[in-house]
């Protein structure tokens, strides 16, 4: 059984703190917490939530990259368990692209973030991994790593001018379609 949990938003302190490494990944309460992320990550039409985001400070993100109206060109995936993960390098060159956060509604940032990474973390058999990933699934990666240390993408940003509104950014979405 597994129940979507309510997201915290920016301003709960749980947002800001480093999260805690899983020893215990095989314990029923570690499986239990999974299963609620990918069921409030799929709830909420989310790529990628990480545990912090439903107030829980452990090293678990969800990614679930998939096409919808706000990131059309998606590549899909089933939603996977990440537990300690830690990027070990990255490419020199930075992109730009949009980002939103389920902590953080209503506005969307245009956020550099590196083009490619690698990433080591273990899986939720306890299996560990090192894998290479390559431009959006790369950027959710980043950003839901990002929260495991308190950061959200809003401290990334270059600049103010990079912020725009959700319904603007419906639009910007809706006219790139059309090109
Ligand atoms: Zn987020």
């Amino acid at each position: 059984m597994s129940q979507a949990m309510p997201i915290i938003e920016l301003g709960n302190p749980v947002l800001r703190q480093s999260a805690k490494k899983v020893e215990n990944i095989g314990d029923r309460q570690i499986q239990q917490l999974i299963d609620n992320l990918i069921a409030t990550a799929n709830q909420a039409n989310g790529v990628g939530i990480a545990a912090p985001q439903v107030a829980q400070s452990s090293q678990i993100l969800i990614v679930a990259s998939h096409p919808n109206a706000r990131y059309p060109h998606a590549p899909e995936m089933e939603p996977t368990a990440i537990i300690n993960p830690q990027i070990v390098s990255h490419s020199e060159e930075i992109v730009k692209g949009w980002e939103g956060c389920l902590s953080v509604p209503v506005i969307r940032g245009l956020v550099p973030r590196y083009q490619a990474i690698e990433v080591t973390y273990i899986d939720r058999n306890g299996l560990s991994h090192k894998q290479y990933f390559t431009d959006f699934v790369a950027r959710i990666f980043q950003h839901e790593i990002d929260h495991l240390h308190g950061i959200t993408f809003l401290d990334r940003l270059a600049s103010n001018l990079d912020i725009i509104s959700e319904k603007e950014y419906e639009k910007l979405m809706k006219n790139s379609h059309k090109k």
